[in-house]
């Protein structure tokens, strides 16, 4: 199956000059959807892993059903204002923004392996601050999981001492 068939390019959204790959076919078509996943899993499933995080919204779209395969947890990172309870907070830019993601400061115990999982890896700039959060929570981040690499973007360089599992590259 090529995934990038279930992909659909957007010529300048949500601004001018962006090209915006669209994952929304591929999660309505059920066997792209779980291939995906399942490839997902697959990484994941030796390393060992005791909860997944994920970024706000596509994040968990990735992330929920591989936390379901592997039987492990959850654990939502979101925008400021959106976590009822005491948060870790981190700064951050986007390829077209700028930003605050939180995490819950009791989601994660010391030392417990993460894998962090996003739809797509363009700058780097959101799952660094993941990872930023993760860690402030004493976690150790074990892999980074993505269903699509904007590669010309170069995200990659930023987190070279981090194993990176992606299913497309543009
Ligand atoms: P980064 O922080 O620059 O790596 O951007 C990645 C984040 O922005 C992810 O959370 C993506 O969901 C979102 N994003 C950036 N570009 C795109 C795109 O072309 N399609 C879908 N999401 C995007």
């Amino acid at each position: 199956m090529n995934y990038k068939d279930y992909i659909a390019v957007v010529e300048d959204y949500p601004k001018e000059g962006i090209r915006f790959k669209d994952i929304t076919p591929l999660m309505q078509n059920g066997e792209a959807y779980s291939a995906v996943v399942n490839d997902i899993a697959d990484f994941a499933k030796d390393k060992d892993i005791d909860v997944i995080v994920g970024p706000e919204a596509r994040g968990f779209i990735v992330g929920c059903p591989v936390a379901y395969i592997l039987g492990i947890g959850f654990v939502p990172v979101r925008k400021e204002g959106k976590l009822p309870r005491e948060v870790a907070k981190v700064d951050y830019g986007l390829e077209y923004g700028k930003d605050v993601l939180t995490i819950h400061k009791d989601a994660i115990k010391p030392g417990q392996r993460v894998l962090i999982t996003d739809d797509l890896l363009a700058t780097g700039g959101t799952i660094n601050a993941t990872i930023e959060l993760v860690e402030q929570l004493g976690g150790v981040v074990v892999g980074l999981a993505f269903m699509i690499e904007l590669s010309y973007l170069e995200g990659r360089k930023n987190l070279d001492r981090h194993d990176i599992f992606t299913l497309m590259t543009y």
